[in-house]
Parts: C-alpha cells; sequence; structure tokens
C-alpha cells in the first residue's frame, strides 16, 4: 500500500480547522505530521490503544515519534464498547497525571471508534481540554475520527457523557486497515456508503460498482472511498459542527439502528450492520412517502454488494424496537425526528412521521 499517495483534506472550522491525511505507511512519518499539524515536543504525548490494535501497531508509533523527538507514553485499555466508561476514562486521567502531561501535551487515538471516543474524552476533559489527535485503524473511524464528537457511555445509556472536542490532525494510515477482521470491514462500509446515500449520489453508486474491491481492501479503491467520505462529513460538520440542523442527517439509519443494537442486545450486531438495517427501512419509509421509485430496491441492491443485512429478523419485537427508539437522543421537543431518504443520495430532516407508518416499515423488513 506504501505506493498509493497520500491525500490530505481540510476540516473548515475557521481556526479550529484541521487536516485529514489519508494514505499507507503513514504511522511512520507520524512526527512529520504532528509537527506540521503544531503538536509542541517539549511535553509528553500519550498514546492511547487497544489490546487488539497495540500488539500490532503501537510499537511501530511509539518508536516513529521517539525517533521524531516526541517523549511517548502508551496506555492500553481491553477492546470493546466497555471501555468507553467513567472508570477507564478516570484510569486514564491517573495515567495522565502520573506520565505529567500538561497543557501543551496531546493525546493520540490509536484505533477504532471505541479508543477514538475515549481518548477524545480524556482529552476534551483533562485540565479543560489538551490537544487530540485521531489515529483510526477501522474504516468506521473514517466516521468517528472526524467531526469531535468524543463520549463514554453510561450504563443506562450510550455516548450520554460527552463532549465537541475537534482533533488538530486525523492521520489515517490504510495498511492498518488489511488486518481488520471482515466482518468490522463490512460494518465501516455501511456508514461509508451512508455517506453518499445523504448527500452524493455519485458516490453511492461508486460504492455499489466498487463493492468487491472495497471489501478485498484494494488501496486505490479504499483511499478514494474513505477520502469522499470524509470529506462528505466535514463538509456537513463545517456548516452545522454542534448538530443543531444539517449535522442530523448523519444519522440515516440511526434511530432504528440503535434500536436493533439495544433490543437484540449490545455485541449481536455491529453498528454498521444495525444501521445497514435502519437504513434500508428509511429507504423504504422515503419510498411510502412519496421518494423517487426504485429508493428501496436500489438501496436494498447497494447495501447487499457490500455484504450487509437488509432484514429483521422474524422473532425481533416489533413494540420493543418503538420503545428503544422512543428512549433515542434523536427525540426532539416530544417528537420522534427520522431521516427520511427523498431519492438515493438526499434526505429530509422528518418531525411528522407516523409511529404506524414505522410499525409497518418494521413489519415488512421481517424475513
Ligand atoms: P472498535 O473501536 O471497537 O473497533 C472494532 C474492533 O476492531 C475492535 O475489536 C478493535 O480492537 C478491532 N480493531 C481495530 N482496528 C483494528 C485493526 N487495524 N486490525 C485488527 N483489529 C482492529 O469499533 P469501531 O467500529 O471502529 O467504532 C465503534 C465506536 O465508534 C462506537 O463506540 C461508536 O459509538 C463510535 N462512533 C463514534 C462516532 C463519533 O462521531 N464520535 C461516530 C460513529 C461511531
Ligand atoms: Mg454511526
Amino acid at each position: 500500500m506504501r505506493n498509493a499517495t497520500a491525500k490530505t483534506l481540510t476540516v473548515e472550522l475557521g481556526e479550529r480547522s484541521y487536516p485529514i491525511v489519508i494514505g499507507g505507511g503513514l504511522l511512520d512519518r507520524a512526527a512529520d505530521y504532528l509537527r506540521q499539524a503544531g503538536v509542541p515536543d517539549k511535553s509528553p504525548l500519550m498514546i492511547v490503544s487497544d489490546d487488539n490494535v497495540a500488539p500490532l501497531y503501537l510499537e511501530r508509533l511509539e518508536s516513529a515519534l521517539s525517533g521524531g523527538g516526541y517523549r511517548v507514553v502508551s496506555a492500553v485499555v481491553p477492546a470493546g464498547e466497555q471501555s468507553k466508561s467513567l472508570t477507564v476514562y478516570n484510569d486514564l486521567v491517573t495515567r495522565a497525571i502520573e506520565a505529567g502531561l500538561d497543557r501543551s501535551s496531546a493525546i493520540l487515538a490509536l484505533g477504532g471508534g471505541v479508543v477514538g471516543d475515549l481518548a477524545g474524552f480524556v482529552a476534551g476533559t483533562y485540565m479543560r481540554g489538551i490537544r487530540f489527535v485521531q489515529v483510526p485503524t477501522t474504516i468506521l473511524a473514517h466516521d468517528s475520527s472526524v467531526g469531535g464528537k468524543v463520549a463514554v457511555n453510561h450504563p443506562l445509556a450510550k455516548n450520554m457523557i460527552g463532549v465537541f472536542h475537534q482533533p488538530e490532525l486525523v492521520l489515517y494510515d490504510v495498511d492498518t486497515l488489511n488486518t481488520l477482521p471482515p466482518r468490522e470491514v463490512r460494518a465501516g462500509l455501511a456508514e461509508m456508503v451512508k455517506h453518499g446515500l445523504i448527500w452524493d449520489r455519485e458516490f453511492a453508486e461508486w460504492c455499489w460498482n466498487n463493492a468487491p474491491r472495497l471489501l478485498d481492501l484494494e488501496p486505490e479503491a479504499l483511499i478514494y472511498g474513505l477520502e469522499r467520505g470524509c470529506a462528505i462529513k466535514a463538509q456537513i460538520v463545517s456548516r452545522d459542527e454542534r448538530e443543531n440542523d444539517l449535522r442530523a442527517i448523519l444519522n440515516l439509519g440511526h434511530t432504528l439502528g440503535h434500536a436493533i443494537e439495544a433490543v437484540a442486545g449490545y455485541g449481536r450486531y455491529l453498528h454498521g450492520e444495525a444501521i445497514a438495517v435502519g437504513m434500508a427501512a428509511a429507504a423504504l419509509l422515503g419510498e411510502e412517502r412519496g421518494g423517487e421509485t426504485g429508493l428501496y430496491a436500489e438501496t436494498m441492491l447497494m447495501l447487499r454488494a457490500l455484504e450487509l443485512p437488509v432484514t429483521l429478523p422474524e422473532d425481533m419485537d416489533t413494540e420493543a424496537l418503538m420503545a428503544a427508539m422512543q428512549r433515542d437522543k434523536k427525540f426532539r421537543e416530544g417528537r420522534m425526528v427520522y431521516i427520511v431518504p427523498s431519492e438515493i443520495g438526499r434526505v429530509e430532516i422528518a418531525s411528522d412521521v407516523d409511529a404506524d407508518a414505522v410499525r409497518d416499515v418494521i413489519e415488512r423488513l421481517k424475513e
């Protein structure tokens, strides 16, 4: 993958703007990129990773940084969603204090969305906020590493304790994706095609046509897909950093998706798998509400090409899903908000969706 050229794009947020660099062999050049991004070397850095990713890539990142004049300490947390907790957060703050991190230090997240959200929340709150660098190692993290939403979970609800804290740099070394389990690859591609479905028909169709190349982790296809996915997310975040309105469209498929994750029991569905089903449901709802003909059929074909699920098991309880959706954050001023496609590449934020229409769609998705 080393021959593939690195691409740089910018998240435009005034003085908080930052680059996203996507390419092969970037871990080894991390010190240069950090320096370019203005991370000083006089204070220690802390890398946070998980126990799947650390054995694969931590040493390389550590030696690239220390070889480039940075002092580095590392903290490795157990892999998995349960590390997005206040307990693990507290352990990391302890480690940061003990290692002498100060206001000029940076925290680096080496891993997927779990490590990114957790380390970002530490960076956003330690001494009221220090520098943060995302080094994503999953496909899904092209979504989670851009946009500055960082959080840990509360036992009663996901992502309930968090802040907005934009990184200084997103350093996306696509070489790391070669070790991703195939199921995680597919789940990450769900968020990639989502960016097409909400914003850019051409990109959605590109994902569809290039599904085999993406599933095979072909470098050129991956870099293009991640670049386009990040660029769409960056555009949306630039226009609405704090989710007052537009940013909500990134939640396509997520209202039902989160409910599926909760009702099936966390861990049964990967997040990307659950939102694939959610996006199929949203397309059906959109077509029923007068969206373009073929919207649902075409969405199904796209998701199936990426080997993602688009149906629900017969025994999944519709009322349990409805109740779980009510508890979701996407519930504003007493009304459920759904992101509903009107055509491929265009969605509306709808607060007038009838609960029975949603029930009907859920029933029709059952095998
Ligand atoms: P993850 O971080 O749990 O990674 C998935 C699995 O792959 C883990 O077991 C991890 O150890 C392993 N892994 C990671 N990189 C690897 C590699 N290169 N090789 C081998 N194994 C590797 O999950 P994820 O899907 O990346 O992220 C999900 C999290 O992201 C959720 O907590 C979700 O809430 C969050 N998220 C946040 C945002 C946001 O805007 N902040 C957006 C979307 C999702
Ligand atoms: Mg998501």
